[in-house]
């Protein structure tokens, strides 16, 4: 194996029955950046139960090793188990980064590595870049550091944090953040097994039953989200939102304001503590523009704002303005919408 001086930029990768999570196919599309930027390797992750063709998808997004980590005790995540195999892989890869979706299962695995490792970890990171940072004091540089970068005291502020000297430097990024790039098949790899053998202690969780609830909202998926915030007024109201995403085929986003408020349920929110979206159109109706909220819509790739006030911050990163009530502005939008001839496009 090729290594360099930097070690590899890693993705954990996470699966459920034999299908890759998005958010591990998106950060290996980063990784590869992170990896050209140090002059490295990208390398995957992959604890299951059997890698079969995991591994040829893997490449094809942009890894260059897969280390398999196959045992009948990793079929379904449970904590101890895997925070043991991805030890092991990250023993055995010496890798200068790790990436984690910030899933449930991320957020629960992550810590877990990182304090066997003795590593640091920073959560929910919306941006990844390699730079230096000098230590005045000590008269030091450190080049070509991970800056982990995420909105922090609430979103007032955006944090820049590095580990200069404890390394891998490790991150969770929640899914959607990053752009998920197109896989070439024609890209090959080298596949990495590794062996873990588990303690009773290992395996004291035994899974008795699985209940998967079908998840309902698919924001992330969506070409087109409707999303309404406070300048909806009520739950009555909410149901035009609802109304106008349906007609144009769009899934129905929300402010933490609207969810909040109980006008609509909490799967709905777009945003910092919400889901992170990227559609090709993102449709705000009364809704100021929050930091909070900017940071789970901003890569959008056209923003419409229908808002009454001239002044709104939403304003100041719409692509197209629409000053004005939004009972007024709805309405005339389904109407026009509704005279497009759409067997003509
Ligand atoms: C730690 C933290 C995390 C957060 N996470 C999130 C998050 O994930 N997502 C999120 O959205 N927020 C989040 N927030 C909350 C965020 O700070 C804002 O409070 C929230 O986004 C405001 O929602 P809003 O824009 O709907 O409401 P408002 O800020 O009240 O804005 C309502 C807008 O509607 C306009 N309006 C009123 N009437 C009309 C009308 N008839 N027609 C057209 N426009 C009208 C007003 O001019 C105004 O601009 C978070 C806050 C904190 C502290």
């Amino acid at each position: 194996m090729e290594k360099n001086k930097y070690g590899h930029v890693a993705v954990f990768i996470q699966q459920h029955n034999s299908k890759i999570e998005a958010v591990s196919l998106e950060l290996l599309g980063r990784a590869t950046e992170l990896a050209k930027e140090l002059d490295t390797k990208v390398s995957a992750y992959l604890p299951c139960e059997k890698a079969g063709e995991m591994t040829k998808a893997l490449f094809s997004y942009g890894a260059d090793y897969v280390y398999t980590i196959e045992n009948k005790e990793l079929k379904d995540f449970r904590s101890l188990p895997y925070t043991k195999a991805v030890v092991e892989a990250v023993k055995k890869d010496a890798p200068c980064i790790v990436l984690f979706g910030a899933t449930r299962t991320g957020r629960d695995l992550a810590p877990r590595v990182a304090s066997t490792i003795r590593s640091g970890l920073t959560a929910d990171c919306t941006e990844l870049k390699i730079g230096s940072y000098t230590d005045n004091k000590a008269g030091k540089t450190y080049e070509k550091l991970l800056y982990q970068i995420r909105p922090a005291f609430g979103g007032n502020i955006i944090a820049t944090i590095i580990n200069p000297e404890w390394h891998p430097q490790m991150a969770t990024v929640r899914e959607g953040v990053m752009k998920m790039r197109e896989p070439n098949t024609s890209r090959k790899g080298e596949v990495i097994p590794i062996n873990v053998t588990f303690s009773d202690v290992d395996l004291a969780v035994k899974i008795i039953d699985k209940v998967i609830k079908e998840k309902k909202v698919n924001l992330t998926g969506a070409n087109i989200v409707v999303a309404g915030g406070m300048g909806v007024g009520s739950k009555d109201c909410f149901c035009k939102i609802n109304e106008f995403a349906k007609i144009i085929n769009a899934e129905v986003g929300a402010s933490r304001a609207a969810v909040d408020q109980g006008w609509v349920s909490k799967e709905h929110q777009v945003g910092q503590t919400g889901v992170t979206v990227r559609p090709k159109l993102y449709i705000a109706c009364g809704i100021s523009g929050s930091v909070q909220h900017k940071a789970g819509m901003d890569q959008a790739l056209k923003i419409i704002a229908i808002n009454s006030d001239p002044e709104a911050p939403i304003f100041k990163f719409a692509h197209v303005k629409i000053v004005g009530d939004l009972n007024t502005v709805i309405p005339m939008m389904i109407e026009a919408y509704k005279k497009i001839d759409v067997s003509k496009k």
